[in-house]
């Protein structure tokens, strides 16, 4: 993906804002269950979330950033999850971790996508530090994933399985 710099900037704080509202509902369903531990971690991530895009917004002082669509940065829901349903029943622990878990490997996939098609030094070096960020939130998901124990019925097929 060939992007300038103002369009990755641009994007990189959609992404961030976008993750940091994610995690804040995902951290606000997880306590109304009394799942105290896994609310924790959501509110970890917003503040992690939220100091990476001000450190972001901060990188592009006095830069024009485009406009973005939605469908650029929205998180997605896992497709047998019931896509943008999803939210209107309760999410399992395990549900709402894989469904942190695929939009931060997409937003890893998305700055290593960046990285390799940079010319732009710079652009590669900021590509590549944030890829890395985003490959320990995956890790620290995986970690947490393996712990949890998976709703009975759900995830018997289970296409985002990578081994
Ligand atoms: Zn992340």
């Amino acid at each position: 993906m060939h992007l300038t710099l103002p369009e990755f900037l641009a994007h990189a704080i959609a992404l961030e804002r976008e993750a940091a509202e994610r995690y804040l509902e995902l951290a606000d369903m997880m306590e109304s269950y009394r799942n105290d531990e896994v609310a924790t971690l959501f509110r970890e991530m917003v503040r992690f979330s939220r100091l990476h895009h001000d450190e972001i917004v901060e990188r592009a002082q006095g830069i024009a950033l485009p406009q973005l669509r939605s469908w650029q940065y929205r998180w997605r829901h896992p497709p047998e999850a019931g896509g943008d349903e999803a939210f209107d029943r309760g999410l399992s622990a395990y549900d709402a971790l894989r469904y942190a878990r695929e939009n931060e490997f997409r937003a890893q996939a998305w700055y290593g996508s960046v990285r390799i098609a940079a010319s732009d030094p710079e652009l590669r070096r900021l590509a590549a530090t944030f890829a890395a960020e985003e490959a320990t939130h995956v890790q620290a998901l995986d970690d947490w994933l393996a712990r949890t124990p998976r709703p009975s019925v759900a995830w018997q097929i289970d296409p985002y399985h990578e081994d």
